[in-house]
């Protein structure tokens, strides 16, 4: 059924709002001329994980019609606990959800982020949210799913993607029951084995698994203090090694494997017990495991994040190990900068370029990422020549601005789009500061643009349907005024009405009249 797309969708998808809500499908009919079946909704999302569910929730900010498929009857029951980092945490902020993931989560200090070097997080992070939020990832999957449905985002659960088919108007979308859907969009969401991916034909060039792990949940037959004494001797020199204990005699391991295995196995307590025995000389009796799971190291790149009507984001887009606790945030990050722009191009607004932007913006994102984590994996290596690299770099983390830089990049506040010259700010996100209003994030919760004007002699004009307005004079700003995106990044600076008009049209397309 899929076949390459050619046609590009026009930059102005209103003209297409056809239907009404509650359209249901025809029978299926070719996918050519008037006898399309209707275009039921405006985005479909493959995939309800962290990237997925987000999306569907910043659309649906917009109005935009959203259907998410998950192959998946059931969520992930295992869990992993994941890092929030500093820049999730204050997109959360600025969706008023912060709050209600805070309940589910410990904060810690955002220190020995990376490579696993335990040095203090630099004084003074740049950030109303300077921490890490451990958190189990199904709770975090199900507060996110949750907030989508809230805001009127559909999720079927059992409904795997299978296949599709673009045209100038839309996107067929096959499951695997062989149901069609059609929508104008749709979005790969569906992680790192992405059908969409695979489907577009889209390269995701790198380097393949060249070392496993082992992790699960499961009780130990010893003493926790024989354990803990001898998980610290290993852990001088193997840093991927870990038992932590979860009280009662329950531990997760963490146990790296050299090689990989055929991954459609899965892991057995017996793989457990034989590499427990290879690194520590025992297997501390361990037995009844909750439950067991293996991941490699594999560090790839999709070579394009859209084509035509499909788009890629998340998991879908990257992989890379887990070192540093990126891939989750580097996902739902991806979501907050897609889902304001494919919205705004379903609704009749983006201008030309807008929705190219995505990937000119989140792919070197990606890049960057990847790359860290290839140097943390090295640096975790229990060679020598990698060990000295690691030696150095942790006397080289005592100067704070080194230390500042990576954290700065792993938690993804150091990040600066390109928007051409201009003052440092311009293209970096906009830290949560105190308004006459409350708080900055507080005013951003509907993922509108925002003009904070020092100078009270500005004006959003013809964009106030998609910007909003602030007269703050005592705002803590040390520039007159700026405009933020949908996405809390600083999209322009300065004083003059004509410059700041350019600059609307360039980001929020033509003033309404
Ligand atoms: C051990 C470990 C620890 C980690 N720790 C961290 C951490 O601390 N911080 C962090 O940021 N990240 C961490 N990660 C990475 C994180 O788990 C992933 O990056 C994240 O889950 C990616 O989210 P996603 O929504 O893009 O993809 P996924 O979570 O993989 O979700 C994709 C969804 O798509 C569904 N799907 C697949 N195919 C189809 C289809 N054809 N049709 C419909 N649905 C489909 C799947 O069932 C799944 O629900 C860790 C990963 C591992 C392995």
């Amino acid at each position: 059924m899929h076949s390459q797309f050619t046609a590009e969708p026009s930059s102005n998808d209103m003209a297409e709002r056809d239907f009404t809500v509650g359209d249901v499908p025809g029978p299926w009919s070719p996918a050519s001329g008037a006898d399309r079946a209707p275009l039921m909704f405006d985005v479909i999302i493959a995939g309800c994980g962290p990237t997925g569910a987000t999306l569907a929730a910043e659309l649906r900010l917009h109005d935009v019609r959203v259907l998410v498929l998950e192959k998946e009857t059931e969520p992930v029951s295992f869990v992993r606990i994941v890092g929030l980092h500093i820049r999730s945490l204050e997109l959360m902020a600025m969706r008023g959800l912060l709050e209600r993931i805070l309940e589910h989560g410990r904060q810690r200090p955002a220190g020995g982020l990376f490579a696993a070097i335990t040095k203090p997080a630099p004084k003074g992070l740049d950030s109303a949210h300077a921490y890490v939020l451990g958190i189990p990832q199904p709770s975090i999957d199900h507060l996110l799913e949750e907030h989508a449905i809230e805001l009127g985002a559909q999720v079927r659960r059992g409904c795997a993607v299978a296949d599709f088919e673009q045209d100038d108007e839309g996107v067929t979308v096959e499951l695997a029951n062989g149901e069609r859907l059609r929508s104008r969009y749709l979005v790969g969401c569906d992680g790192g084995r992405s059908t969409v991916r695979k489907l577009l034909g889209v390269g995701f060039p790198g380097e393949p698994s060249r070392s496993e792990t082992l992790m699960g949940e499961m009780e130990a037959g010893v003493p926790q203090e024989e354990i803990a004494a001898k998980v610290a001797e290993i852990r001088e020199t193997n840093k991927r090694f870990w038992l932590r204990s979860f009280g009662e005699g329950v531990y997760q391991v963490v146990v790296p494997v050299a090689g990989v295995s055929d991954r459609a196995e899965p892991a057995t307590l017996e793989d457990f017990k034989q590499q427990l025995r290879t690194i520590a000389g025992t297997d501390f009796g361990v037995h009844s495991p909750r439950w067991l799971s293996r991941f490699g190291d594999a560090t790839r790149l999709a070579e394009r994040y859209r084509v035509g009507r499909v788009l890629l984001a998340g998991d879908a887009a990257h992989v890379h190990p887990p070192t540093g606790g990126q891939g989750l945030n580097l996902g739902v990050q991806d979501a907050f900068n897609l889902g304001w722009k494919l919205a705004a191009q379903i609704r009749g607004w983006a201008p030309e370029t807008l929705l190219d932007t995505y990937q000119a913006e989140r792919h070197p994102v990606a890049e960057d990422v990847l790359d860290n984590t290839r140097a943390q994996m090295e640096l975790l290596s229990t060679e020598p020549g990698p060990q000295a690299v690691r030696r150095l770099l942790t006397e080289l983390m005592d100067f704070d601005e080194v230390n500042r830089y990576l954290i700065e990049k792993i938690t993804a506040i150091g990040i600066r789009y390109d928007f051409g010259a201009g003052p440092d700010l311009l293209g970096r996100r906009m830290r949560d500061i105190d308004v006459k209003q409350g708080h900055l994030y507080g005013l951003l919760h509907r993922g509108r643009g925002l003009l904070l004007d020092r100078t009270q002699r500005l004006t959003v004009g013809g964009w106030s349907d998609r910007v909003d307005y602030l007269a703050d004079p005592t705002a803590v700003l040390d520039v007159p005024c700026v405009l933020l995106r949908p996405d809390g990044h600083v999209a322009w600076i300065g004083d003059d009405q004509q410059d700041l008009d350019d600059h609307l049209s360039r980001w929020f397309g033509k003033p309404a009249n």
